[in-house]
């Protein structure tokens, strides 16, 4: 079979050594991978040692957890991943107890420990982020960690189909941020931790519109997502919370946002509540407990540490730039007419040159135009934005909504191209143009560009 090649005496010390380390990067990627699947009560608890071990081993083995917070096979245990305040079998709610008492365990954090494990935390909530998170994870040479969030419909107490709406919740309330750490991409944590994805980056707490109907006529508010608003929507926190009657409302209720800002002084005789809505749309107050307070306090500094491991810097107040957004939006309507006129998406038809302040400076160029490293400004087709709120939700310093509730570029600058890009690919209505980018320094800008080629 070997054709004779074989000869014992030359080979057999190699063959008697050999292993997956010595395999070419090109017969690497031949290789199927190694995949462990279990729980978090298995993965954080009780088999923890196990998989620590693996982790220290560097051998490239592949663990996907399924992080329900709770013991789900078993019962409704409370696991070391639970939240704080999670109410669960043996973290019952009552004089002593109100849930459960200590923070959560970060499984993610403890394999960045190991310094060699790959890791995702992802959820549905980020199909992208999450799905290259398990190609890059599936295809280094090293201990893969994907963390991810699931919900266990009986133990959290949502309905069946809620699966995709509480794991959105649970990151846009910072109960569950979701992350990458990749030591191919270098050894400082800034290079090789990655937050994005997560919504509102500057912010502590993103905020959200409430819908309520007040005399028969709809309204809404702008409010901060606490995890308190998040546990709200799930049984297995609602001893926690308690509506007040309106006829009870007073001064000394203060919400939730700013209660947290507030010292131990400032917040005696003052209750923190939340706003919601009753099955009528009419709004209400819910004074939220202690236990929810310091849970919202634990995942809110859990959040700034994750801020500032990712090498976060908070931007300098700008003075608002009046000129760009006009343009911006100018930009987007010629760009929209010229793609009309030429009778669909384009296809890279629309060259728009940097700086270019009035019609006079739009080209048309070839596709070709787009991978000589030229900027080209991005672009939105507003009228046929449906509104879904991906892009505003993704980076509201980039997309804006006007006044007809339609989706445009307020300002190509406000975060980095590959936002642009993201939002694109989440547009459910596919009119994100993301161009290209003008800062080519940017981290992992070919792989961007790439990404966004096929919306131009
Ligand atoms: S993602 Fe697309 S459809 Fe949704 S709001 Fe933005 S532009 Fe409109």
């Amino acid at each position: 079979m070997l054709n004779e090649a074989y000869k014992p005496s030359e080979h057999d010390s190699f063959f008697t050594y050999f292993n997956w380390g010595q395999f070419t990067d090109e017969e690497w990627l031949l290789c199927p991978p190694v995949v462990a699947l279990g729980g978090d009560g298995a993965m954080y608890d009780i088999g923890f040692q196990n998989l620590s071990r693996m982790m220290a081993s560097g051998k490239p083995i592949k663990v996907i957890v399924v992080d329900t917070q709770v013991y789900s096979n078993t019962g409704g245990q409370a696991c070391t991943s639970g939240f704080m305040g999670q109410i669960s079998d043996m973290a019952q709610y009552g004089k002593v107890w109100q849930g459960k008492p200590e923070i959560r365990k970060e499984i993610g954090l403890i394999a960045m420990a190991h310094r060699s494990t790959f890791v995702l935390q992802g959820t549905l909530a980020n199909t992208s982020q999450m799905i290259e998170g398990f190609i890059d994870g599936l295809m280094t040479r090293r201990p893969a960690l994907f963390n991810l969030y699931t919900t266990c419909q009986p133990e959290h107490g949502v309905g069946d189909d809620l699966g995709t709406h509480q794991a959105k919740l649970a990151v846009e309330s910072r109960a569950y941020p979701i992350f990458t750490y990749n030591p191919d991409k270098g050894i400082k944590v800034e290079e090789a931790f990655d937050l994005s994805g997560n919504p509102d980056m500057e912010k502590i707490w993103p905020t959200y519109q409430l819908k309520y109907t007040e005399n028969g006529r709809e309204k809404s508010m702008e409010l901060p997502m606490t995890f308190a608003d998040f546990a709200l929507t799930e049984a297995r926190f609602r001893k926690h919370f308690r509506k007040v009657p309106r006829d009870a409302w007073n001064d000394n209720m203060v919400p939730l946002a700013e209660f947290l800002e507030m010292d131990a002084s400032e917040r005696e005789d003052k209750f923190p509540f939340i706003w919601a809505v009753d099955r009528k749309q009419a709004l209400s107050r819910v004074l939220v407990a202690k236990r929810i307070v310091e849970s919202c306090e634990e995942r809110r500094d859990f959040w700034i540490m994750l801020r500032a491991m990712s090498g976060y810097k908070p931007e300098e107040a700008k003075p608002e730039d009046i000129e760009g957004k006009i343009r911006a939006e100018v930009v987007g309507k010629i760009a929209q007419g010229l793609m009309k006129l030429a009778g669909g998406n384009g296809g890279g038809i629309v060259n728009l040159a940097m700086g270019a302040p009035t019609a006079a400076t739009t080209a048309a160029a070839p596709a070709a135009a787009q991978s000589n490293g030229e900027y080209m400004a991005p672009w939105l087709e507003t009228e046929n934005c449906t509104a879904c709120d991906e892009c505003t939700k993704l980076n509201p310093k980039i997309f804006a909504y006007n006044k007809d509730k339609k989706a445009y570029i307020m300002n190509p600058d406000g975060g980095p191209y590959s936002d642009l890009v993201k939002a694109a690919e989440k547009c459910t209505a596919q009119v994100i143009h993301p161009g290209l980018p003008k800062d080519r320094t940017e981290k992992d800008i070919d792989k961007w560009v790439k990404r966004g080629e096929k919306f131009n």
